[in-house]
Order: structure tokens, then C-alpha cells, then sequence
């Protein structure tokens, strides 16, 4: 007997080929046979009108807020979503501050507002749903540790990383290369602590709550590379960019 028979459903099993109806038998947390079932499971679900398939991978999202105040991280696991990466495009709400001493409110005020704009959240959401009480990614990810439904990873934000060390000047200059060092510290810092990559955003349509363009794009090219320089670090983590919206440019492309 199987632990679990999903019966008559339609079967895509995500190499490409047409999907088929069949039974799929799971034994011991694994696949044990596709095909025609003849053997009962001590489950059993009918599937006749669904779909069968792996789950999918959002490797584009922005619920690094969101995870707070819904650990289902809906609607995403409706739509067969199993795994989420969060911390796109730059815009993360961690590290709070550079160095060991305390978090400058104005900072983490800073980029609550701009994660409320560039994706459009609710601010009274971000600041009566979140404890804004970590100070390092590795404590907000302490936080979120084995309190969500789906799969979840997260990256570095650039514009985060910037915040946190220029303050105010992350958004009217270009870093110095100490300042550039330690974006590259806190950047490692969080990939050791488990994050998934580093992203940024030099896209003209990201600007933050007081209309101003967000940290990452008073970026210089030496300062963009010196941080993707890092994540080769750290074996399996990937990088995230928005060059631009619509069409690419010669200097995009
Ligand atoms: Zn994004």
C-alpha cells in the first residue's frame, strides 16, 4: 500500500512533454510510480479535472514584508507555488545598520517607505505588521525561520546595503571605496548568513517615496561590479538586475 494515490489527474511533469492523465503513487516522501495505479494508498485524492505537477518556482517576488503578517504568503501557494525568492530588485528591509552601533531610525524608516512605493504596499501594513526589532540580515532572517508555509529564500538589497552605510548621501552620490568595502562586508555578511544573492535596480522606473531615484541607481559601474564580485563567494547563489524597463539600450544590452 502507497502513504498517498493522487488519482486521474493530469500529469505535467515539467520536462516538457505533453501532460497525460495517470495515477501518481508517493511512498516513503517519494514519487513511486506514474502510471496506472492499481494499489490503494492510505490516502487517497481524486485529482480528476486538476492538474499534477511539480511546484513551481517564483524566483521574482517582494514578500519580505509581507512574511510577517501572513506566513502563508498568499495568493502565491494557489497558484502551485511551492518555493518563493524574495529580496528582488534591491529593495530588502535588512541589514538595518552598518556597524555595531544602534539602528538610526531614519534608515530604517527610509526603506520601509520605499518598499511601500516601489511595490505599491500599504505603509500602515509595514509599520504595524513588522517588529523592525533585527538589526543584521541574519537576524531577519532569524526571524522568519521556520515560520512560512512555502519554500522561501531571499537576496541582499543593494539599495539596502547603500542606505545603511551612506544615509542620506545613498541617494545624491557616488560611494567612496571604503564605503564600497562596506557594502562588500555587509553583503558577505549576508550571504554567509544564508542569503540567496545580491540585487539591484538601475531602472528608471524606481524612485522612492519622495520621488528621488532609489540608492542602487546612484550607483557607479565600479561600485556594481565590486558587489556581484562577492556572490562568487559563495557557490550557488545568483545575481538579480533590473538594467531598465522596456527596450534595452546599446549600453543595457
Ligand atoms: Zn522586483
Amino acid at each position: 500500500m502507497y502513504d498517498v494515490v493522487i488519482r486521474n489527474g493530469l500529469i505535467v511533469d515539467g520536462t516538457g512533454r505533453p501532460g497525460r492523465i495517470a495515477d501518481l503513487a508517493i511512498a516513503g516522501g517519494r514519487i513511486a510510480k506514474i502510471g496506472e495505479v492499481t494499489e490503494a494508498g492510505v490516502e487517497e485524492i481524486d485529482a480528476n479535472g486538476h492538474v499534477v505537477s511539480p511546484g513551481f518556482i517564483d524566483i521574482h517576488t517582494h514578500y519580505d514584508a509581507q512574511a510577517f503578517w501572513d506566513s502563508t504568503l498568499s495568493p502565491s501557494p494557489l497558484h502551485g507555488v511551492t518555493t518563493v525568492i524574495g529580496g528582488n530588485c534591491g529593495f530588502t528591509i535588512a541589514p538595518l545598520v552598518a556597524g555595531d552601533g544602534p539602528v538610526d531610525p531614519k534608515d530604517a524608516d527610509y526603506l520601509m517607505r520605499m518598499l511601500a512605493r516601489v511595490e505599491g504596499m500599504p505603509l500602515e501594513s509595514l509599520q504595524q505588521g513588522l517588529p523592525w526589532d533585527w538589526r543584521t540580515t541574519e537576524e531577519y532572517f532569524d526571524r522568519l525561520d521556520g515560520t512560512l508555509m512555502p519554500n522561501a529564500g531571499f537576496l541582499i538589497g543593494h539599495s539596502a546595503l547603500r542606505r545603511v552605510v551612506m544615509h542620506e548621501d545613498a541617494t545624491s552620490r557616488e560611494a567612496t571605496t571604503e564605503e564600497i568595502a562596506e557594502m562588500q562586508r555587509l553583503l558577505r555578511a549576508g550571504l554567509a548568513a544564508g542569503g540567496m544573492g545580491f540585487s539591484s535596480t538601475w531602472s528608471t522606473s524606481h524612485n522612492d517615496h519622495t520621488g528621488v531615484p532609489v540608492p542602487s541607481r546612484h550607483a557607479s559601474r565600479d561600485e556594481l561590479v565590486a558587489l556581484c564580485s562577492v556572490v562568487r563567494e559563495f557557490p550557488g547563489t545568483t545575481l538579480e538586475f533590473i538594467p531598465a524597463v522596456g527596450q534595452f539600450g546599446q549600453e543595457t544590452l
